[in-house]
């Protein structure tokens, strides 16, 4: 069996992993966009030798190029995570999804060419039902961790998962945080109380935060619940909890929680371009619970986007935002970005506090460390991160070049 990182080795994000058996049957493991760039050159792949692509978890840099694999070549996204996906794609003007996808269940084995097995497992991470893979393939075992962390909700369950998995041959692992030196994620369910403390004082709390990161949405709704707010959530983000409710998980979503609204901006300009017919009855005209009322006469806690800059502008000019403050809660590189510095600037002129609180969606030194002491393992690959070297400190490990292989005996 042989493992090579394609792309990935000296970046966050946009990681390919090929694996290829003995017999020549060859998988990928993610497909997806550069951070941060508008354009990503797509990776030079001679289709005609892959059988198999499994995504990791819906973020972009995972997921995003999948549009680009022919369709003779079978691609496997876990089925909630698709979903959030496509609500993703239409509430940010991105191309809907124009191939099969091949959906499963996790911890389902998929098998290829009858010799390459591929299970997953549930992980932590920013990302809804994001997954690692033990890939079987040749009697060797790869864990692909994708993006994880033990810091979030599933963090005891990640380690449940590594004392089951036990023993692989290879562990491909991201190293995103490596940049930040002794980088020490705290735990999400702490983030309640800071937020809490940092807003209990303001009768309205803007949120910023990714929509599909749903950890974070539930944070949001305890810190608010406990100082008696009313939770909002913007319509993007409301169409997520809902459908995440409707397939039994408990997440605060405007149609089954009494006190969570949701909130439609005037700004529909980067939803699905059909956003007055279809795009209306699919994602719109379902959520009649508006928020208008309580955001008049009550306190509240709402998820904002920066393109609803007009809606808080109007909102403030008719006095309804006074003592409010806007948690930031993404990471702190984001701030750079030209657009999010300006929405920010806006909004420290309306004289609205901006109050950073967050932790990472990434594995930190002790979330690392923790796979490594419970898995037996030969080779230790480094991918999904700028500092590779810095992985010369783990034992067993093996640090490839994009593009460079290593044969598994
Ligand atoms: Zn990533
Ligand atoms: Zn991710």
């Amino acid at each position: 069996m042989k493992i090579r990182i394609i792309k990935g080795t000296n970046q966050i994000g946009g990681t390919i992993t090929e694996i290829t058996s003995s017999k020549g049957t060859k998988i990928l493991i993610d497909f997806g966009k550069d951070l941060d760039t508008d354009v990503t050159d797509i990776p030079k792949i001679d289709w005609k030798e892959y059988h198999a692509v499994f995504i990791t978890h819906n973020h972009e840099d995972h997921i995003g190029l999948i549009n680009n694999i022919p369709d003779d070549v079978l691609v496997y996204v876990e089925e909630t995570s698709l979903e959030v996906y496509q609500v993703f794609l239409d509430f940010t003007s991105k191309l809907p999804l124009s191939r099969k996808i091949n959906t499963f269940k996790i911890n389902e084995e998929i098998k290829i060419n009858d010799d390459i097995i591929v299970k997953s497992y549930i992980t932590d991470h920013s990302a809804f039902n994001a997954l690692m893979f033990l890939i079987e393939c040749d009697d060797k075992k790869v864990l692909h961790t994708g993006d994880f962390r033990t810091n979030g909700y599933k963090g005891k369950l990640v380690e449940q998962v590594i004392k089951e998995i036990k023993s692989v041959d290879v562990v491909v692992m991201e190293g995103t945080t490596l940049s930040r030196n002794n980088l020490k994620n705290r735990l999400e369910k702490n983030l309640v109380k800071d937020i809490y403390d940092k807003t209990k004082k303001y009768d309205k709390v803007l949120i910023l935060q990714s929509s599909t990161n749903i950890d974070r949405v539930v944070s949001m709704y305890k810190a608010m619940k406990k100082s008696k707010k009313i939770f909002i959530e913007d319509i993007f983000t409301a169409n997520i909890t809902t459908l995440l409710s409707k397939k039994g998980y408990t997440i605060p979503n405007p149609k089954t929680f009494y006190d969570v609204y949701s909130f439609v901006p005037m700004n529909r300009s980067e939803y699905r371009k059909d956003h007055k017919t279809d795009f209306y009855y699919q994602y719109i005209e379902p959520f009649k619970k508006d928020a208008h009322l309580v955001m008049t006469k009550e306190k509240f806690g709402i998820l904002v986007k920066q393109s609803m800059l007009k809606d808080i502008k109007l909102y403030y000019n008719k006095g309804y935002l006074k003592n409010t403050c806007l948690i930031y809660s993404m990471w702190e590189g984001y701030k750079e970005k030209e657009d999010t510095n300006r929405f920010l600037k806006e909004i420290e002129n309306l004289g609205i506090d901006i109050i950073t609180c967050h932790t990472s969606g990434h594995s930190d030194e002790a979330a690392r460390k923790m796979v490594l002491k419970e898995l037996t393992y030969r080779y230790l690959i480094p991918i999904h991160t700028e500092q590779k070297e810095k992985f010369e400190k783990y034992k067993h490990h093996y640090i490839l070049n994009d593009g460079e292989e290593l044969e598994i005996r």
